[in-house]
Formats: structure tokens, C-alpha cells, sequence
């Protein structure tokens, strides 16, 4: 019996998977990974499946994290949270903020869960879950052995954690600790939120600013299936970043804190004439270009040829070789989403 993966990813694609198993308990997980590793069949755990692009029907058992649970600590300084891995990352946003505490309004609406949230270091409007994350619980598959890593021992990166390597094969995450400071300061740098008043605004203020500009500027993957931004935004060497700019004069541009320049992916993509660009029924979004959306019924094939393309306008036009943030899922597990495009 094979079952539909449609509902388990945003980007609302086809495919079948062997099996799929919602695992509310640990324990649930932790047997439903041995049953399929026994069985040889592959194993993939998934959250809320918001940044993943099924290339073609799973041949094995998908596992749906969904262990649920917020317990709260109050310290002096700080709450600290421990939040079962399955719990949607944005409900958390707005429990917080009802209960008072402040501190994740700028990454609200993010889609996805508690769970994943480490794995690619979720960040928006200038906060990154590495500047909240406490530690997270894994569980080592193999040994069953549980394991908590505190914030540096999950080298978190630019969209980077270790959950993406060292611990990617057969570790599942069960739940994320934060710390939410009590003497909150507000991280107004990014787009609108430079126009409210550091000294007054509220933590509402701040989430509503967020909330409005993603809603206004993001497809909705409730109405267009999407795994938010398709491409991770190029960080370039300084010297290479130097030569680009000197012939595009405007490119946005950020200096990174080690010399290096991170420019803006979906200008890129804008300056090569791509907003709703379409093939088949993939196209790119039209108010954010690093935005790939389903359209209307788009297969992976339709994807991947429509992100080949973007990849090789932006890579002739500045020189610069976009890669994919999304992950892509083939037959028997991750495969590389670069080689798959390029
Ligand atoms: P935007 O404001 O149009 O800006 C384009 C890019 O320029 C952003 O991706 C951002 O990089 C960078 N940027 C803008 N202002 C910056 C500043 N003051 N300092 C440093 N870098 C700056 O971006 P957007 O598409 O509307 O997204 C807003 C935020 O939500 C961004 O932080 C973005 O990463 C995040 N977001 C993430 C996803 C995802 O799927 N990962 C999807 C949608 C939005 P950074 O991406 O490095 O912040």
C-alpha cells in the first residue's frame, strides 16, 4: 500500500511513499526507524516537510515528527523553554507573546516545525534561531541513546547546523530548548521594521510588522504550495564580491562580519526578467523572486527545469552559481540538489 506525501510537504507535490507513520511518542519514532531499517527499506523523518522537493515516489518510510509539548521555566533573567519538536514553530511565536515573553516576534510565521527549526538555523529580519536556541535533543537512531547539544555544539551557520552533517544520517531531533531573555531588545534592522521606534515599540508592534510583510510579500503555501526561498543567498569572497560590484554598481549588498559579501539571491533572479516566469505549472513568485511556487499542479520535474533555468540566467548574467536551500528527496533518500539543477 503506498500513501500520498501531498499533504506532508508545502510545496504541495506528488509522490508516494511507502509508508508513512506520524510519531507522537519518542518511542513511536524510535520503532518506526528500526521496523524500516530492519526491513533494508529507507528511513526519512520529516517535520512539517516545508523545505524539502520530492523528486519522485519515496521507496521507504517517511516518519512525521509530530511529539508535541511546551514546558516553561522561569529564571531571573530569562524563560526558558523546552518545546517538543513536533509543534508548529509559528503557534510557538504567538504563545510566547501571550504569555509575555518576548524575543522570537521577528521570526513569526516562519513555516515548519519546532523540530526543524535548528536544522537549517530558521532566521528572518536580522534573527536567527541560533541567537534563542538553548540546546536541542536528539536521539542517536542507532544506539537509542539520547544526546544534548548546547547552542555551540550545533555549529550553527548561515542556514547551516550540524543536523546537516555529522548528525544528519541517524539522529531525529525531539525537542529544542530556548532561552528567551527577560530584558528584551528589539532587533529592528530589517526592511520596515527600521521605521519603528526602538524606545517605544512593543513586541506586538514588531510581530505585526513582520506578520504584514511577510503576508503582503510571501506566497501563501495554504493557496500556493512552497518551500519559502528556493535558493540560499550567495555569500561571496570578498575579492570576487569586489570585481562583481565594480561592473553592477547596484547590487544589494551585505558585508559579512569574516570579510566576506552576501548579496541578495532574489534580486539576481529580478534583474534577469524571471518575477512569474513559469514552466509548466512551476513558476517564479511575483513579488518575491527566490520564491518558487505551484502554480497549478506542478510535478518536480517542472521545478527542477524551472530552477535549472534561473540558475544558469543569474550564473551567465553576473557570474554568480545559485544553490539550492531547499533540500530534494529522491527515491532512497537526500540527494544533491546542486548536481540535480546545475
Ligand atoms: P528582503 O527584505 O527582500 O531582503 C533580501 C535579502 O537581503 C534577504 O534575504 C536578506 O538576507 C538580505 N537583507 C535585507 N536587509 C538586510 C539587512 N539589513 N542586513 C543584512 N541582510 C539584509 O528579504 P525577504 O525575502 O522579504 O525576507 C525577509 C527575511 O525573511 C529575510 O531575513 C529572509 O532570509 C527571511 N526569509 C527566509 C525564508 C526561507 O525560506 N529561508 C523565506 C522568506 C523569508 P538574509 O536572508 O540573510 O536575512
Amino acid at each position: 500500500m503506498t500513501t500520498s506525501l501531498k499533504p506532508f510537504n508545502t510545496f504541495g507535490i506528488q509522490a508516494d511513499a511507502s509508508r508513512i507513520v506520524i510519531a507522537e511518542t519518542v518511542q513511536q519514532l524510535k520503532d518506526a526507524w528500526s521496523e524500516t531499517v530492519a526491513a533494508k527499506m529507507p528511513v526519512l523523518i520529516l517535520g512539517e516537510g516545508s523545505n524539502v522537493l520530492f523528486l519522485e515516489d519515496y521507496s521507504g518510510t517517511a516518519i512525521i515528527n509530530r511529539i508535541p509539548g511546551i514546558q516553561v521555566t522561569e529564571a531571573d533573567d530569562a524563560w526558558y523553554l523546552h518545546v517538543g519538536a513536533g509543534e508548529n514553530w509559528h503557534h510557538l511565536v504567538e504563545y510566547t507573546l501571550q504569555q509575555g515573553m518576548p524575543g522570537l516576534e521577528n521570526l513569526a510565521l516562519i513555516p515548519g516545525c519546532a523540530g526543524s527549526s535548528p536544522i537549517q538555523n530558521i532566521g528572518a529580519y536580522g534573527v536567527e534561531l541560533k541567537s534563542v536556541c538553548h540546546y536541542v535533543d536528539c536521539v542517536d537512531l542507532l544506539s537509542g541513546e539520547m544526546h544534548r547539544l548546547d547552542n555551540s555544539q550545533c555549529q550553527f551557520g548561515y542556514r547551516d547546523s550540524i543536523f546537516k552533517h555529522e548528525y544528519q544520517d541517524h539522529y531525529a531531533i525531539i525537542a529544542v530548548g530556548l532561552r528567551l531573555p527577560k530584558l528584551w531588545q528589539p532587533v529592528l534592522t530589517y526592511g520596515d521594521l527600521t521605521r519603528l521606534d526602538a524606545a517605544n515599540v512593543t513586541p506586538q508592534e514588531v510581530f505585526n510588522a513582520v506578520c504584514h510583510m511577510r503576508t503582503t510579500k510571501l506566497p501563501d503555501p495554504r493557496i500556493n504550495g512552497n518551500a519559502g526561498s528556493f535558493f540560499k543567498n550567495p555569500v561571496l569572497a570578498a575579492e570576487q564580491a569586489e570585481k562583481l560590484l565594480s561592473s553592477f554598481t547596484t547590487i544589494p549588498h551585505y558585508p559579512q562580519p569574516d570579510g566576506s559579501v552576501k548579496l541578495a539571491a532574489g534580486w539576481l533572479i529580478d534583474q534577469c526578467q524571471l518575477k512569474g516566469f513559469q514552466i509548466g505549472g512551476a513558476g517564479v513568485h511575483k513579488q518575491q523572486a527566490l520564491v518558487l511556487i505551484n502554480e497549478d499542479g506542478a510535478s518536480s520535474q517542472d521545478v527542477v527545469d524551472l530552477a535549472h533555468h534561473i540558475r544558469q540566467c543569474v550564473g551567465g548574467k553576473f557570474n554568480v552559481w545559485l544553490e539550492p536551500e531547499v533540500r530534494f528527496i529522491g527515491a532512497c533518500g537526500e540527494v544533491s540538489a546542486v548536481e540535480t539543477i546545475a
